[in-house]
């Protein structure tokens, strides 16, 4: 489903070259919640974000459902992308739109015709449980809640794959376990493919199926969580 191939990252910058990933590589099966875990400062950002290429690899090649993405021009990159849906930490919602047009948003971008945007949003804030709150703004919203819209808006062009980047990092932990709750039941109700980074033991063990230990830009350990991670 997702596969990485040694995958090197070196940023330039002012202080000299950054060698963020050293060889990275991952498979990831399709349906699977796969997590990567590290202290800051290990790669995960990077990682995820050479997943969709938001990041380009300096060396190595990303594979999506049999698709080398990492040999496709701007415009198939582009199209690609809408298979990958992304959540961040701090929601990254536009603040002037209201819930509903933040849902809408991607879907407005790629043409799609208002009955359907119509339709898909009202179907999506119904998933997240959140159909009450369309025509507020994201100030309106608690932490929790923000989230929510922003998993909507990354189901929004019905992708295969969800990228969560600290996706409850800004959450308490009561509001981490029901955001963790729903990601899991997307999971499960629309078989997506979920890889989640995260710098936090108890977001792996509730929800995720396998796990990648990220270490100054290596992968220090791999497999199922249970294997990888026995409890006393
Ligand atoms: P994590 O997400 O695990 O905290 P990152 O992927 O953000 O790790 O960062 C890995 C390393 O790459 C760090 O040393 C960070 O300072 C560096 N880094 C990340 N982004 C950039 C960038 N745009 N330019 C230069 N260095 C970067
Ligand atoms: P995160 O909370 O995901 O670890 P950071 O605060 O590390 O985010 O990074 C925020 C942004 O700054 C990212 O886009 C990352 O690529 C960039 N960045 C991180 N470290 C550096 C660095 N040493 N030099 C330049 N840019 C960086």
């Amino acid at each position: 489903m997702i596969d990485l191939s040694h995958i090197e990252k070196i940023y330039d910058s002012a202080a000299g070259p950054v060698h963020a990933l050293k060889d990275i590589s991952l498979h990831i099966n399709k349906g699977e919640i796969y997590g990567i875990i590290g202290l800051s400062g290990a790669g995960k950002s990077t990682l995820v974000r050479c997943i969709n290429l938001l990041e380009r690899p300096t060396k190595g090649t990303v594979t999506i459902e049999g698709k080398n993405i990492t040999a496709m021009n701007n415009s198939e990159l582009r199209e690609a992308r809408k298979g990958i849906g992304m959540i961040f930490q701090h929601f990254n919602l536009l603040s002037t739109s209201t819930v509903f047009d933040n849902i809408a948003f991607p879907l407005q971008l790629s043409n799609t015709p208002k009955d359907a945007i119509n339709s898909r949003v009202t179907e999506l804030l119904d998933m997240v449980g959140l159909s009450d709150k369309a025509d507020q703004y994201p100030s309106q919203l608690s932490g929790g809640q923000k989230q929510r819209v922003g998993i909507a808006r990354a189901l929004a062009s019905n992708p295969h794959i969800l990228l969560c980047d600290e996706a409850t990092s800004a959450l308490d932990p009561q509001t981490t376990k029901s955001i963790l709750q729903l990601i899991k039941d997307i999971n499960r109700k629309l078989k997506l493919t979920v890889v989640v980074i995260t710098h936090e033991m108890q977001v792996i063990k509730e929800i995720c199926d396998k796990v990648a230990v990220i270490d100054k830009g290596v992968i220090a350990e791999q497999g199922d969580v249970l294997d990888v991670f026995i409890t006393p």
